[in-house]
């Protein structure tokens, strides 16, 4: 999520690019068929047309839903706020947090959505990392919990000195896409700052979770690995929000950034359930834990077009299965459905699957009375997911 253009296409587009090459590289063993298809991408370029994209880093899958960065379509960032576990929402290093960043992020609030920052664009003249964490507490209110330093800035943007190893990554020279970054000690004229920042990192942290804090005022040294769960845990409790930097432009920062995502937001089967309602009963609450033993529950949260397909329904499966040609229930209209065909879409291509479990987004081809918001469920286990009222009036306060 972020501002309009503050990178979040182009962060995605490389998430997508560096993801794709590692997820070949899993499926080919073939260095030459890699290369191939980075020549192939490269000439055509990445573009994310799927309103969620799935794509595998180090032997996670990550669905990547796009929020969309305008005012307009308030109703529709609420509805992709509501079907994600956890977001990174991107800044532009020289804007800092802007108008619909701060909008964007309220609505986020509201559902308790575990955050990361990404300040983007460090390579940019009058970029400004520091002022840009300031400006998340001004005006965000946030708890930013600083993870990098910049090394270097604007075009002599070199890497960054990650807090929690106490270690440089820099990408020096010309970067192209998709190479690693070098790790190095930290350089001797930021190791000042370095382990000033590490402080106030600890302290954050300390205060956001008793276990570092016990640790912390008896003055122990950490592990990276305790450190790394005590993040996680206080990500996911919404006490603070790790920042991370780099530019997209030159791809520098996004191989941390995947890491990060993966090591500290949830998966969708960590999260304990979510909470509907019965058929009119609005009362009385049903809860649906994410597992594929429960009733299927699914939230069909956008409808696209897609040139090739037609019309496509993006589903986040909640609980249960959803199989292809299957029959379900809407159970906001108490029309039945039959499912067609099911499809998950990556980057460069969609991918036809027979069923998919609880925690999956997937496009469902062939609904016909189904939209946004509608809940789809098992016909003899019937629940409404989202109440159609939603999304509540978002009042702007100036
Ligand atoms: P979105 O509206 O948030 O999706 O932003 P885009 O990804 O479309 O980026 C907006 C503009 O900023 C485009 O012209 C990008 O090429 C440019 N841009 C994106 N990331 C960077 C970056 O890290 N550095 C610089 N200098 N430009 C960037």
């Amino acid at each position: 999520m972020a501002h309009i253009d503050a990178g979040k296409t182009t962060t995605t587009e490389r998430i997508l690019f560096y993801t794709g090459i590692t997820y070949k590289i899993g499926e080919v063993h073939d260095g030459g068929a890699t290369m191939d298809w980075m020549e192939q991408e490269q000439e055509r370029g990445i573009t994310i047309t799927s309103a969620a994209t799935t794509c595998w880093w180090k032997d996670h899958q990550i669905n990547i839903i796009d929020t969309p960065g305008h005012v307009d379509f308030t109703a529709e960032v609420e509805r992709s706020l509501r079907v994600l576990d956890g977001a990174v929402a991107v800044f532009d290093g020289v804007a800092g947090v802007e108008p619909q960043t701060m909008t964007v992020w309220r609505q986020a609030n509201k559902y308790s959505v575990p955050r990361m920052c990404f300040v983007n664009k460090l390579d940019r003249t009058g970029a400004d990392f520091f002022r840009c964490v300031d400006m998340m507490v001004e005006r965000l209110n946030s708890t930013p919990l600083v993870l990098q330093l910049p090394i270097g800035a604007e075009s002599d943007f070199l890497g960054v000195v990650d807090l929690v190893g106490m270690r440089a990554l820099t990408w020096r020279g010309e970067t192209t896409m998709g190479e690693d970054y070098e790790i190095e000690e930290i350089p001797a004229e930021l190791a000042e700052q370095a382990a000033e920042y590490r402080e106030k990192f600890l302290e954050t942290l300390s205060e956001a979770d008793d276990e570092i804090m016990l640790k912390y005022l008896e003055g122990e040294d950490f592990t990276v690995e305790e450190l790394e769960a005590a993040i996680r845990r206080a990500t996911l409790a919404d006490k603070v929000n790790p920042v991370l930097c780099g530019t997209a432009f030159k791809n520098k920062g996004v191989q941390p950034l995947l890491d990060a995502v993966v090591k500290y937001l949830p998966s969708p089967i960590d999260v304990e359930g979510i909470t509907g309602h019965a058929v009119n009963d609005e009362e009385k609450p049903v809860v649906r834990k994410p597992s594929d033993d429960e009733p299927f529950s699914g939230l069909a949260y956008k409808i696209a077009a897609d040139p090739h397909l037609g019309k496509l329904t993006y589903v986040r499966v909640y609980s249960g299965k959803l199989e292809a040609g299957a029959t379900v229930t809407n159970s906001v209209n108490g029309r039945k459905e039959r499912i067609g065909k099911v499809y998950q879409m990556h980057a460069n291509k969609r991918e036809e699957i027979a069923s998919v479990g609880a925690g999956q987004i997937v496009a469902v081809m062939g609904l016909k009375d189904t939209k946004t918001g509608h809940t789809l469920c098992d016909p003899q286990n019937q629940v409404v997911l989202e109440s159609m009222t939603f999304p509540a009036p978002v009042i702007e306060v100036a």
